[in-house]
């Protein structure tokens, strides 16, 4: 399987000024068709530097992309740069300026003298028509090792240059037939250390891989397996999720693109039964996964105050009863100066229970905590 590396240019992704997005979507893209992605770097704008960056990632990976400084202008270094790193020059292509100028002229505009700086490109470079901008990307190989690709920074026109180049000539050249499929477990109801001492034994595997992913309240148990086709890759799957699944069945509440909020509404619409809500300081985060399921949700209560533990449950039931609803939620948040605390109370014909989940993260994070807590109390009634 080859390597890559990716290589994200341009001084404002170091000054934190944009955020790198663009590593992101090529790091998916040559994931899905069988590519290992080793590393991801970020230069600035210097020729010199983003040279010794490239020539190190091309002593390891097979395929290195950059993205960034291809514009017109002086300070756009990424031509120069690879023509340092492969010991050359920049030639001037006439074809390629031909291709800016008709660009140019298709918009109704007139190059620039600086545009003249894209028609130049390294010297054994194969050049790779961007139909979507200006800025001409190309190709770099040295002879029987890495090939550098290098794109645009704009967004738009990499993306489009990724699916119409990029992917096709890597698929080509290293006889790439195999995908990468995933399926995601999600979990809710234990923490990750403990998920990881249930199944750490599956996370070492080599295909499919197992990998943890912990969000606020919920574990996300992904399996990624690699295959010759779409069915080679279910088989294995769904070999490694029986596993996963006898260890983990009472925390797993759904897969892929299920939340815990749609399968909550989906067991109580299932079995016929209806939901008030009483919420206490979290500024209608809970009623809010219920907007679009106002057959399930039969009335809520928001409090800007955040009552007792013991008030909490006289008001969900009373409203449970109010509202002839068969089941009665109640959420609310207390944050003392050692420990925060979520309470919760179900109510049902049968009475009511109360519930507390001690919360340990940022303040500003409890409310999510708070109504996943609640919302897996819900998904699991009996
Ligand atoms: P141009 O011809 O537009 O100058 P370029 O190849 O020189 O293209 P840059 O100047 O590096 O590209 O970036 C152009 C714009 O694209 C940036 O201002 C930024 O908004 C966006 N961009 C660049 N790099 C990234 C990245 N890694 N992730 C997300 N957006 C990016
Ligand atoms: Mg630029």
């Amino acid at each position: 399987m080859p390597s890559a590396e990716i290589i994200a240019i341009g001084i404002e992704l170091l000054l934190g000024e944009i955020v790198d997005t663009n590593s992101s979507y090529i790091a998916r893209n040559l994931r899905d068709i069988g590519v290992d992605v080793f590393r991801t770097s970020t230069v600035g704008d210097n020729p010199e530097r983003i040279a010794i960056m490239l020539r190190e990632s091309m002593a390891r990976a097979d395929i290195i992309i950059t993205t960034g400084g291809l514009g017109p202008t002086v300070d756009d270094p990424t031509r120069d740069a690879i023509a340092l790193a492969f010991g050359v020059k920049t030639v001037y292509v006439p074809e390629l300026w031909d291709q800016i100028c008709a660009r140019f002229k298709r918009f109704g505009r007139v190059p620039t003298v600086n545009n003249k700086r894209q028609a130049f490109i390294p010297d054994g470079a194969e050049a790779v028509e961007n139909p979507v901008g200006t800025a001409p990307s190309f190709i770099m190989h040295v002879l029987g090792g890495a090939r550098v690709i290098s794109l645009p920074g704009v967004p738009s026109e990499m993306e489009y240059l990724i699916q119409n180049a990029v992917l096709p000539y890597v698929k080509r050249t290293f006889s790439l037939s195999g995908i990468i499929k995933a399926r995601v477990l999600h979990t809710s109801g234990a923490g990750e250390s403990i998920i990881d001492d249930m199944i750490g034994d599956l996370e070492s595997l080599a295909n499919p891989t197992v990998g943890l992913a912990a969000k606020s309240g919920q574990v996300d148990v992904r399996i990624t397996a690699k295959a010759s086709s779409e069915a080679e890759a279910d088989t294995l799957i769904a070999g490694v999720e029986r596993e996963v699944r006898r260890v983990l069945e009472e925390f797993i509440y759904g897969v892929d693109d299920d939340t815990l909020a749609r399968v909550a509404i989906r067991t109580l619409a299932e079995s016929g039964k209806t939901l008030s809500i009483v919420e206490g300081g979290l500024g209608g985060a809970l009623m809010r996964e219920f907007a679009d399921a106002p057959s399930v949700l039969l009335g809520g209560e928001m409090l800007s105050e955040r009552p007792s533990a013991e008030a909490l449950a006289v008001m969900t039931a009373d409203l449970r009863k109010k509202r002839s609803a068969s089941v009665g939620l109640g959420v609310t948040l207390h944050a003392g100066a050692q420990k925060q605390e979520i309470f919760i109370a179900l109510s049902a014909e049968t009475g009511t229970s109360n519930y507390t989940r001690p919360y340990g993260g940022p303040p500003k994070n409890a409310p999510v905590w708070a109504v996943n807590h609640a919302l897996n109390l819900l998904r699991a009634l009996p």
